[in-house]
């Protein structure tokens, strides 16, 4: 085990929570009032399988997470802090690997975030972005050269569930295709496996009770940019484990959760048409229970 599993396997997240809370436990599930908001009601907060769920905030994760939240750490200063306090080693080659790969990611975001002012036009008045949402995505622009694309393009920085950059997406300027490159998977890159914009939507979920599921980064950002809960699948159909996620956010809400599946739409496109028996097809296959809607527009 590595130093991330091993803080997960030792770290009781019961014992955690209660240095800052009391939890009870009713039913064979520990509750309290959540630490996170500084909630009252004392049943919003619940921890199940090692996991900490808030009915009322959203708030969702594991004890690296949680401690993350608590102490206002970054997901690396909360490890160090964390493997200090149940004394596990840090020394492993896998997790000082993996650290550099991220370190490395968050100064290449940084310094593409710096250029941004070059396509700012372009993102606010032809895609109809705020600066807010430039900044909060860190959204940047190379000139070329960028994941072997040699042409300009807008650079997307790809998060985690912890929000920590695993990658990249570049959106070529001109019309040559592919239109979007990705960073190549690697130890901290598995597109399949995650969901993009997840680490904020997931909070957001709790005012509309629905999530927007789309296929690429622009819908995210411009679905975002109206205030709805939105993320990519990133590919031509969710995953599997993409839609283990989506079921795991549907148990989270006791099952008061719809997911909006936006396809291009399908009684016009044959791509988008396909793309949805596709996607019905795994949904049926590895998660029949999804509470999945969706939209057909008037053309
Ligand atoms: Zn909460």
């Amino acid at each position: 085990m590595d130093t991330i599993q091993t803080l997960l396997y030792k770290i009781d997240l019961v014992d955690l929570v209660q240095e800052y809370t009391p939890l009870q436990l009713i039913n064979g599930v520990y509750r309290g009032c959540c630490p996170i908001h500084g909630g009252h009601n004392n049943t919003s907060f619940c921890i199940l399988d090692n996991r900490y769920y808030c009915h009322s905030c959203g708030a969702t994760g594991d004890a690296i997470k949680f401690y993350c939240e608590m102490e206002s750490l970054s997901f690396y200063q909360a490890v160090e802090a964390l493997a200090d306090k149940y004394e596990v080693s840090t020394d492993d080659e896998k997790y000082q690997r993996e650290k550099d790969l991220y370190r490395e990611n968050a100064i290449t975001a940084n310094s593409f975030h710096k250029k941004v002012n070059t396509v700012t036009d372009y993102l606010v008045n032809k895609r109809g972005l705020s600066l807010d949402t430039i900044n909060e995505f860190q959204l940047g622009y190379d000139s070329g050269g960028y994941l072997g694309v040699d042409v300009a393009g807008i650079i997307i920085p790809i998060q985690d569930h912890y929000g920590r950059i695993v990658g990249f997406s570049k959106r070529r300027l001109d019309s040559g295709k592919p239109k979007y490159k990705n960073t190549k998977e690697n130890e901290i890159f598995h597109k399949g496996s995650l969901l993009f914009n997840y680490h904020r939507a997931v909070k957001m979920i709790k005012h509309t009770k629905k999530l927007h599921v789309v296929e690429g980064y622009i819908d995210v950002l411009s679905a975002h940019e109206q205030g709805l809960a939105c993320v990519g699948y990133l590919g031509g159909r969710p995953t599997q484990q993409q839609l283990k996620i989506l079921m795991e956010i549907q148990r989270l809400y006791k099952g008061d959760v719809t997911f909006i599946l936006a396809v291009d739409n399908p009684l016009e496109d044959d791509a988008g048409r396909n793309a949805l028996i596709k996607t019905r097809e795994s949904i049926m296959k590895y998660t029949p229970e999804l509470n999945v809607r969706v939209p057909i527009y008037p053309t």
